[in-house]
């Protein structure tokens, strides 16, 4: 069987995201998938939000940040997104990797923007809800993100 890679479904062109357009990541669908099968996830979508959706973003602790809507506190979907994280990734747990999408609050790796209960901004510290439970589950799991994968060494370390 071929070899089987998560992926943010946004990064496979998919329109997904939450104003309908994709991120298509054409490493990804045009050189990997010809050596990988690929397992798409859209954690916003698959939770129940929607296309479109509204906005949502990393509030508050920036290690332990909720995860709401970006113009409605009230919109909170942390607990959803976790839940459906830990799900996922014991689904997953016979992947050989993940490829997840950069700068999003549900799939975000790393650097992902937080702001405090005021919305005032604490900088590019946080990781995304689902990224972080995932990688928790998983912790063997080789992961990437987009942006880094136009990094020559880091493309050829991560296959
Ligand atoms: Fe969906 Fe993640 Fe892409 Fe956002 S970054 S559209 S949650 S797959």
């Amino acid at each position: 069987a071929q070899i089987q890679i998560g992926i943010s479904a946004c990064l496979m062109g998919d329109e997904v995201r939450y104003d309908g357009g994709h991120k298509r990541l054409p490493f990804a669908t045009d050189e990997l998938s010809r050596h990988f099968s690929f397992i798409k996830v859209c954690p916003e979508q698959a939770i129940g939000m929607g296309v479109p959706r509204p906005t949502i973003r990393l509030v508050g602790d920036p290690i332990h940040p909720r995860l709401q809507g970006s113009n409605d506190p009230s919109l909170d979907v942390t607990e959803a997104m976790q839940v459906f994280a830990s799900d996922t990734a014991r689904q997953l747990n016979h992947i050989s990797g993940y490829i997840l999408c950069a700068k999003s609050p549900s799939c975000g790796m790393a650097r992902v923007p937080v702001v405090n209960d005021a919305g005032q901004g604490l900088g590019k510290i946080g990781v995304g809800i689902y990224a972080k439970k995932l990688m928790e589950t998983l912790p063997l799991l080789p992961v990437e993100e987009n942006g880094r994968l136009n990094d020559v060494h880091l493309r050829e370390n991560f296959v």
